[in-house]
């Protein structure tokens, strides 16, 4: 979940909570951890998408069209897609429809069990590959705040129908109401071509290749946002070269070179902790519709407000903790926040500040709970029972450099899969005698 307003908050406390501690936390952790930064290579059998993106009349209106190709690892009586504008989430003012979903020339029969599920009737065999074509129209919501919006600006994210697939079977968990969620998809490859009027300019994720073609390599889902911006480009080492471009929307009265050097430093910062940073390019859009503290992240782009440079640590940490190692993030939000919360302590200096913050009654111990338990609660809640518990249950474990070397483990051994609970506890088990005690005593289930 993108949304967030965690980071503000520590952002602003921290500055009065700095401690020794967290100063040495990132350069002992690299000096004293033996697990290799060295990703895998992606699966050699994920899906690839070609896309089409037209903008209608309005920055409110998109069309297009996909290609898919798919050969999942177990054979499936189906395939799902997930339409997820369609989520209440995005205030029910947003809709995404398909036409004829065709393989080999042949339509194929579709259902629509639910709003942000689209189920194509074609069986396939395990390693089988299968072509999916289909046409797709987006309306986007109005409503400020929200991931989807057309006005001056607009952010496309889980826009088109996506793959549901965790790996091994399909993710179908129901939006929610309040809050927002990622949808589960596959690690894939992206060849995307955007039309769009000539005033305006795409922010994406992945390299642009030609104007208005863009490729992506290696990632579970193709964001953008639209708008005119002012772009500063950069080039970091996280070991390999990242070109690291970040867009100010123009009029905004904000510096972009806060919002340059914050993401230079935490993208070189957490691929010295978690593991190498896979991909040639990240990009950050910093925009101005948003009302509050707000940013989002998806796979190497992220958005944030122009008053929300304190939550680039936390946006950034997705990189490795959603967009690397993918989780269902409705069922264990916890995998993707809460990691992402621990990696943003590093930059901010704000584990004591964070090892300090009361969980309130009704969230406390009860970190493994599914999104849909804090979607009556509210933001809030989640950011204290979820981002915050499970940043003080990594501190009960042991040291914060072996916890980092722990996540280390767990990140590279999990690159480009969709990772469970299981999955964490199997890294943490080889450095902490009793870590699934300790996780369980504050609600960790596996
Ligand atoms: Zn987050």
């Amino acid at each position: 979940m993108g949304r967030l307003v965690v980071g503000c908050v520590f952002g602003l406390a921290l500055v009065a909570g700095l401690t020794p501690g967290g100063t040495a936390h990132a350069t002992r952790a690299a000096a004293s951890c033996s697990v290799s930064r060295k990703l895998p290579r992606p699966p050699a059998d994920r899906p690839s998408y070609t896309l089409r993106v037209r903008m209608g009349g309005t920055l409110a209106e998109f069309s297009g069209s996909l290609a898919v190709s798919f050969a999942p690892s177990v054979a499936t009586d189906r395939i799902v897609f997930r339409l997820w504008p369609n989520s209440p989430a995005f205030a029910g003012d947003a809709r995404l429809t398909v036409g004829d979903v065709t393989a080999g020339g042949r339509r194929l029969a579709t259902s629509r069990p639910n709003a942000t599920t689209l189920v194509v009737s074609r069986a396939v065999r395990e390693r089988e590959n299968v072509k999916l074509s289909m046409t797709w129209k987006l309306r986007l919501s109005r409503r400020p705040g929200l991931a989807l919006r057309g006005g001056r600006s607009a952010r496309l994210v889980s826009f088109f129908p996506l793959l549901a697939w965790d790996g091994s079977g399909w993710a179908t968990d129901a939006p929610l109401r309040r809050l927002g969620v990622w949808p589960t998809s596959p690690t894939a490859d992206f060849d995307v071509r955007v039309t769009l009027p000539p005033r305006l300019r795409v922010l994406a994720t992945g390299d642009e290749i030609r104007p208005g073609h863009w490729r992506a390599r290696a990632v579970r889902d193709f964001a953008l946002a639209i708008g005119a911006f002012d772009v500063v480009r950069t080039i970091i080492r996280a070991p390999a070269p990242v070109r690291v471009t970040v867009g100010l929307e123009r009029g905004s009265f904000a510096p972009i070179q806060p919002f340059v050097a914050d993401t230079r430093r935490a993208l070189v910062a957490y691929a010295r902790r978690f593991g190498d940073y896979p991909w040639p390019t990240y990009t950050l859009a910093v925009m101005s519709d948003f009302t509050s503290f707000d940013g989002f992240a998806y796979p190497t782009i992220g958005f944030v407000g122009d008053s929300s440079l304190v939550l680039v640590p936390h946006e950034t940490a997705h990189q490795w903790f959603q967009s690397l190692v993918g989780n269902n993030q409705s069922r264990d939000p916890w995998l993707s926040e809460g990691l992402a919360t621990w990696a943003q302590t590093g930059p901010e200096k704000s584990l004591a500040t964070m090892l300090a913050t009361p969980i309130p009654a009704d969230v406390r111990d009860r970190l493994g709970e599914p999104v849909s338990f804090f979607d009556r609660l509210g933001f809030e809640k989640l950011r204290l029972g979820v981002y915050v518990q499970t940043v003080q249950a990594l501190a009960t474990l042991g040291d914060a450099q072996t916890v980092d070397c722990a996540l280390r483990q767990f990140t590279v051994g999990n690159a480009y899969r969709t990772a469970i609970p299981r999955d964490l506890l199997d890294a943490f088990d080889d450095f902490f005698a009793d870590a699934e005690a300790r996780l369980r005593a504050r609600g960790a289930r596996f």
